[in-house]
């Protein structure tokens, strides 16, 4: 698999070092809150599984699966729930834990329809971030890395499903994708 790989973006070192730092700050911001950790399945459960166990403060976790209407609406970031979460959100305080935040329409779309179910309070944590790529007005609250505009996969994220189980984050070879 790593023959795969050109180059290592961040290693697992530095990946870990950075969840224990985000999960302090959490640890900090949520004292005596309600915290309700969302993740949109599928490319965030690994960073989820890491950062949960650095907060030291009880927290709950949710999931939740979409998929986009149709190729027209991708671009309005409209998605249908095929998963929607379990957990009652009111009086909740949410951290939506994303992958990557790269147009930011998904997670903006999503970001609403939460709000509109009354939590306390909704907040991000993106673990990377593609600023050049922004189409929406949207902030994550917690970004690990910001990164160029450059498609990455491991560390839950995917090429056509594959690679979410490489324990780094790194770009793949351009001979991996015109096969
Ligand atoms: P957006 O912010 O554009 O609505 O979508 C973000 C989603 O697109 C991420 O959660 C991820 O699934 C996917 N995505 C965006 N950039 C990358 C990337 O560089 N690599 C991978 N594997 N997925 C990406
Ligand atoms: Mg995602
Ligand atoms: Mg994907």
């Amino acid at each position: 698999m790593k023959d795969d790989v050109k180059k290592v973006l961040l290693s697992e070192e530095e990946l870990h070092a950075k969840v224990a730092e985000l999960g302090a700050q959490i640890t900090k911001d949520y004292e005596g809150k309600n915290l309700l950790l969302v993740t949109v399945l599928k490319g965030a459960v690994v960073f989820l599984a890491d950062l949960m166990r650095t907060i030291d403060q009880p927290a709950e976790i949710d999931f939740m699966v979409v998929s986009s209407y149709g190729s027209g609406v991708k671009s309005s970031g409209v998605v249908k729930i095929v998963k929607d979460l379990d957990i009652n959100l009111e009086g909740k305080d949410i951290l939506i834990v994303e992958d990557i935040l790269d147009s930011g329409m998904t997670l903006d779309y999503i970001k609403g329809m939460l709000l509109d179910r009354n939590p306390a309070s909704i907040r991000i944590c993106a673990l990377l971030d593609k600023p050049a790529r922004r189409k929406v007005d949207l902030q994550a609250d917690y970004v690990g890395f910001t990164i160029p505009d450059e498609f990455v996969i491991g560390y839950g994220l995917d090429y056509d499903e594959k690679y979410r189980n490489l324990p780094y984050i790194g770009v793949l070879k351009p001979e991996v994708y015109s096969v």
